[in-house]
């Protein structure tokens, strides 16, 4: 059996995250006129994806992805490359129109669980530092997007080789904080 990859960020083993990191640079993967994102904060939750939205690196199974608040993110260097990948989306991700990689998500609806965060992808910096990842979401949707159902064992088995608990919706933690907001709005 192949190695089964993951993701580039993760394939070698997960990378611990390093206390008191205080956020750095993204910078997507065009030659020049980079468009950059400066964060002024460590990311939170950060985990594998495998819904067909989240952006991916050429050849990766997954995306990796983490949340930050949305006061401590800014778009520093060509924003006019930026372009809103689909607006009817629950996040709208702002990707470079040259070279396609997303550069955040933001949520527009105020009364969404997650409003208020942007998603990144913390393996666009060069610092080293961030949060690391913790889970694997939406492992089953990989199979929309080509992956042989006849893989997903070894998939899974790997993904739990490295640390990153398999689910297929998010983590239970997250569910739960969705769950909890949709409660208390129904109050
Ligand atoms: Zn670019
Ligand atoms: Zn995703």
């Amino acid at each position: 059996m192949s190695k089964v990859l993951i993701h580039p960020a993760v394939d070698n083993g997960v990378k611990p995250s390093i206390a008191g990191f205080q956020g750095g640079e993204l910078s997507c993967h065009c030659a020049d006129h980079k468009v950059t994102v400066r964060l002024t904060s460590q990311t939170a939750h950060n985990h594998v994806c495998g819904c067909s939205k989240c952006w991916k690196p050429e050849g990766a199974l997954f995306s990796q992805v983490a949340v930050v608040s949305r006061d401590n993110l800014t778009v520093t260097a060509n924003e006019d490359k930026l372009v809103i990948v689909d607006t009817a989306a629950a996040i709208n991700r702002y990707a470079c129109k040259e070279c396609g990689v997303h550069m955040y998500g933001r949520i527009p609806n105020e009364s969404h669980p997650f409003f208020g965060l942007d998603f990144v992808h913390t393996e666009l910096s060069k610092e080293q530092g961030w949060a690391a990842a913790e889970f694997a979401a939406f492992v089953s949707s990989i199979i929309e997007t080509g992956t042989n159902p006849a893989d997903m064992p070894a998939i899974r088995a790997r993904l739990n080789e490295l640390g990153l608990k398999p689910y297929d919706c998010l983590s239970p933690a997250l569910m739960d904080a969705i769950a909890t907001h949709i409660a208390n709005q129904a109050k």
